[in-house]
């Protein structure tokens, strides 16, 4: 039986995962503790772990892994930017899980967008406390605005979708694929100069990392809300800070932030935040902060389960996979090498 050790396990991830691997005759050890020098000899004996997108899969861990025997890292979500790919290169493979639902990120960026716009999350408070008052509460029709998204692929495309059922004029900017005539495709530049909405939605690579800077935030309109539920590094927290105090942005929805692996998906409540920029962006009214939960819905879950475990099978049954990232050091028939 293939044994795996799971990190960063939370309890809404282990029935889909228990249930997958009990069929598929894998065994799995599930941690609590994320992945980290400090803990990875408790991958010892395993042929392989299961990361999240905050654990640290850096070369020394990939070294300890390789030392402990591990031929696979089956990354249990879309993004890899945690992985030092080049370490992990013909010595362990890195598969990944590149769609489970694009709809439940979708779906929470239009949430997000909904709530900061006519203010939900004020009202339910309000309501709550016996307040009926609207003051403060105007908002404006997202119908006949304007949205840019920033990587059209397959979350990029299903908010395209809704954006449309909403009345929204969509544009779209993307690196790498632009050749699709059902988009209207702008420059980077456009994108910024016309949009009322601006959400991102490509992967953080060194191309990506705070391309929403101060200098970029200047080419947007006054009063732009910026989406984000992609990663949080693709915009400087710190210059969105000060654009949002010098009232430039209009409002800011976030279920990603560049230094959330020190606090998001814990219970910090009673605790007193060390991090200045998130604690002063949450107390800003314009502001709404999620944590990392654009992926968490039941959708979802089931099929990252069922792709990690379909993917840790195909690997050590040799079969091709296009989940793969970086091979590892098994050796493939020639006509199943990518
Ligand atoms: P995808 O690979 O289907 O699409 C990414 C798109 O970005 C592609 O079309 C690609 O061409 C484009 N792109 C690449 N570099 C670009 C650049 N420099 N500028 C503009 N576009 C560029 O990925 P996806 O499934 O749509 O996921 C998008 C991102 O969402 C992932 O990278 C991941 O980081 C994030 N994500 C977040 C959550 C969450 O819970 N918040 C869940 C899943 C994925």
């Amino acid at each position: 039986m293939l044994k795996f050790a799971m990190f960063d396990t939370k309890p809404y991830d282990e029935p889909a995962f228990r249930r997958y691997a009990e069929e598929a005759g894998v065994g799995i050890k599930f941690y609590e503790t994320r992945l980290n020098a400090d803990t990875v000899s408790l991958a010892e004996g395993y042929d392989g772990v299961i990361p999240f997108v905050n654990d640290v899969v850096d070369a020394p861990v990939i070294e300890a892994l390789h030392r402990h025997g591990a031929r696979l890292i089956a990354m249990r979500c879309a993004g890899y930017n945690n992985v030092d790919l080049e370490a992990a290169r013909g010595r362990i493979a890195v598969y990944r899980v590149p769609a489970y639902s694009p709809h439940a990120v979708a779906e929470h960026a239009m949430a997000m967008l909904l709530t900061i716009v006519r203010r939900t999350h004020k009202a339910y408070i309000r309501t709550r406390d016996f307040n009926f008052s609207l003051n403060g509460m105007v908002g404006f029709d997202l119908y006949g605005k304007t949205i840019g998204i920033v990587g059209t692929g397959r979350i990029g495309r299903a908010l395209i979708d809704i954006c449309r059922g909403f009345g929204m004029k969509v544009i779209a900017y993307d690196a790498r694929n632009a050749s699709d005539a059902s988009i209207e495709y702008v420059s980077l530049e456009e994108l910024f100069a016309r949009s009322d909405v601006i959400s991102l939605h490509c992967p953080l690579t060194d191309e990506t990392d705070h391309m929403i800077d101060e200098h970029a935030i200047r080419r947007m309109k006054r009063g732009v809300v910026l989406i984000n539920t992609s990663r949080g590094a693709l915009i400087d927290a710190e210059a969105l800070l000060a654009d949002i105090k010098d009232r430039h942005i209009g409002a800011a929805c976030l279920d990603v932030y560049e230094e959330e692996s020190d606090v998001f998906f814990e219970d910090f409540s009673g605790h007193i935040l060390d991090d200045d920029v998130l604690a002063r962006l949450i107390s800003m009214p314009n502001v709404l902060i999620t944590s990392h939960q654009a992926f968490l819905t039941e959708e979802a879950l089931d099929g990252i389960a069922r792709t990690t475990v379909q993917n840790i099978s195909d690997y050590f049954s040799g079969r091709f996979n296009d989940n793969e990232v970086v091979g590892g050091a098994e050796q493939r028939a020639p006509a199943l090498t990518r």
